[in-house]
């Protein structure tokens, strides 16, 4: 469990590091790979979330996904996904959480994830929650803690006591 106090400062930053669904690149499933080739190159991200045409998120794609499926016998050619879709090559099991998901999991889960995507209760998709944003939250409660709450140390060594002055 995490401390009451921490997870208290955390929430307070929480709207400010979900990157909205709008400000979030993406690709269709529908999509030609050819145009998420495209897509994946300009954006620089290395992985992007997938929707449906209704907005839920089903899959996320990398580079890696696309390039795998243009390696011939000799060389990288476009032919191979010249009829493919995103759905054919996405990865389609991956971690999502809910909008009102509580610390906790969330930051179990970004130990293994770089970003998080965001789903509502009928997992149509809200935006992303990226490491990088909880670390500048970390980073804010790091530095006002103490200034929020008395932090007091339950038991010292004489070093640390030492240490303090
Ligand atoms: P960051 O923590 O900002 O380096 O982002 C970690 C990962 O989250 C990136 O490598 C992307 O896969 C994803 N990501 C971050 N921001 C965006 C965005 N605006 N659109 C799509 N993916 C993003």
């Amino acid at each position: 469990m995490i401390a009451k106090s921490i997870d208290k400062m955390l929430l307070k930053k929480q709207t400010g590091f979900l990157i909205p669904a709008d400000r979030v690149a993406q690709v269709q499933a529908n999509n030609p790979l050819t145009h998420a080739f495209l897509v994946l190159t300009k954006v620089r991200y290395s992985k992007i979330p997938v929707l449906d045409a209704e907005s839920h998120i089903i899959g996320l794609l990398t580079m890696p996904m696309i390039t795998d499926a243009m390696i011939g016998l000799e060389e990288l050619s476009f032919d191979p996904i010249a009829e493919m879709t995103v759905a054919d090559v996405m990865q389609t099991k991956f971690d999502t959480i809910q909008t009102d998901a509580d610390m906790d999991l969330t930051l179990h889960l970004l130990v293994d994830n770089p970003f998080l995507p965001v789903v509502d209760s009928d997992n149509v998709f809200q935006g992303i929650l990226t490491r990088r944003e909880m670390m500048k939250a970390f980073n804010y409660v790091a530095h006002n803690i103490e200034q929020e709450y008395e932090v007091v140390a339950k038991s010292t060594t004489e070093a640390e006591v030492e240490q303090d002055r």
